[in-house]
Formats: C-alpha cells, structure tokens, sequence
C-alpha cells in the first residue's frame, strides 16, 4: 500500500518492508514481521507522525499487536518515531541507547532539506531502548524467529542487523545501502568493510537497506566497494598533497558519479580526509 511517507511491501509472507519515499519526512526505511502471535518492528523513520503510520499498518496487516521494536542504530531518521512503539520491547545495543540519551532530534534537521523541527516540535518524546544486546540475540515467535547481530563498528560503532533465517531476508538499516553515497563519518570505515565480510556465510534472498529499495545480495559487495572506492580516491590524492577542497574540485570517481545524495560525497571526502590524519570521527549529522 501506498503512504505519504513510505511505500509498503510484503516481501514474503508475513514480512514487509516499508521504504520511505524520497523528498518525505520518513527519511530512513523500516520494516515489520509477522512472528506469529506478536509483530516486530525494524526502525522507526524520522518522524512520529510517520512512525503512526507505520505502527497501524504493521498492527492491520499483521493482525498482530506490536511486541518488539529494534533500533538498528541511533541515528534519528531511524528513531525519531520510537515514542509511538514506547509500550514495546524496545531493542537495541547499549552504545545505541547512550547515543540517544539526550540528543532527541537535535541534530535531524535539516535533513535532505526537510526542516523537521517543524514537524516535530512540542511532539517529540525521548523514548529510550528498554533491551539491550551485545551481540546476538534470538527472537522465537511461533511461526518464525528473528536473529538480531552487532559485529562492531561500522557505519556507527552500534549496528544492528536482523537476519530471518528461513526466509532469506536481511534487514541492514544504514550497513548497507543502495545506489546511494553512504556516510562514513559516524563509524570506522575500515571496519565496516570487515563487518560486511562477517555477512558472507549467511544465506541471503533479499535485503531491506536503510535507504533504498529492496535489494539482492549483491548490495552487500556494492556498499564495500563504495568504501574501498572512495577511501582510495581520497587517500591517493591526499598522498600527492591535495587538499580537501582540491579533491573536492577533482573528478568524481566514475563508479560513484551516478549514486543519489550527492551532499553525502562532499561531507565523507572531508571527513576521510581528516579521519586519515587523525583518527576522529566525524559524525554531525546523522543520516
Ligand atoms: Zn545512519
């Protein structure tokens, strides 16, 4: 079904994704699943009211009350609609739930030019994880189970992934992206890659990234050469003296000149740059 924010997709039985649409306040994807008796929810986009919407479809399609609501990570266009699931099991690791702390939409806006202070002013709620894992955890619903994995830093240092083994079917949040610039600067570019490596063994139909559609598994090794891509561009130009602006100024590599959310390229060249020199991340705004 079609919404203002998301378009919603039964990518197998009992399992959908709900992919925000480009130029709306939803931002970032998310998605739900039938466990049997009770739903899950993957992310809660960038805006309650969004995440209002995405809560009555999930109940409707489902037949099912929500019981479980997982952060991937703790950036807001993927969090900002948590109030709206707060009589849920809310999951997520523990670096995500201290990154939220304190920080409810204060660096969303704007973002992909949308003012969403606008949106959300005098509604936001600061609504926290309530369970926290390291770096699995099982959840067995009567019809399916859900396996959650943190494998580290990467596009932040609190990644969650989940995997549904019978289906096929990975829910990356921001680890993996489609046919679009993917920000660096909150996590460990290097690690990320290795991260990715993790994800060979499972056996993989189809992945809900965080932005994006619904992609196969080839995504995976898109998002790494993205990485690697850009790394080497920055640091080979870096090594004979360029500055940022002057890479900047020089070609874009060709395997990157067609990805959507070309702002992104600037803020990752920048932030390569001085990642390189001093090891700081660069996270300000979240995407
Ligand atoms: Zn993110």
């Amino acid at each position: 079904m079609d919404h203002p924010y998301f378009t919603c997709t039964e990518i197998r039985p009992g399992v959908y994704a709900a992919i925000a649409k480009e130029g709306m306040e939803a931002i970032g994807n998310a998605g739900f699943i039938d466990l049997g008796e009770e739903t899950l929810v993957f992310d809660t986009l960038s805006l309650p009211q969004a995440a209002a919407v995405l809560r009555t479809e999930a109940e409707e399609r489902t037949g099912n009350r929500v019981k479980y609501t997982v952060n991937s990570h703790y950036h807001s266009d993927h969090t900002n609609g948590n109030q709206i699931f707060k009589d849920t099991v809310i999951i997520s690791t523990a670096k995500t739930k201290a990154e939220m702390a304190g920080s409810l939409i204060s660096e969303s806006a704007p973002v992909q030019g949308l003012d969403l202070m606008d949106l959300a002013v005098g509604i936001m709620e600061e609504t926290l994880p309530t369970l926290l894992i390291e770096d699995k955890l099982v959840l067995e619903g009567k019809t399916r189970s859900a396996e959650l994995y943190h494998f580290g830093c990467a596009h932040s240092c609190s990644d969650l992934f989940l995997y549904l083994p019978v289906e096929k079917i990975l829910f990356a949040g921001d680890l993996v992206l489609a046919d679009r610039h993917a920000w660096m600067g909150c996590g460990r570019p290097e690690e990320w890659i290795t991260v990715l490596d993790r994800m060979a063994p499972f056996k993989i139909e189809a992945i809900v990234p965080g932005h994006g559609p619904v992609g196969g598994p080839e995504t995976i090794q898109k998002t790494q050469d993205y990485i690697r891509e850009l790394m080497d561009h920055v640091m080979n130009l870096k090594i004979k003296g360029r500055t940022p602006d002057e890479i900047l100024a020089a070609p874009m590599p060709k395997k990157l000149s067609g990805l959507a959310r070309h702002s992104v390229y600037e803020r990752n060249v920048r932030f390569l740059f001085e990642y390189a020199e001093s090891g700081v991340l660069g996270c300000r705004l979240p995407v």
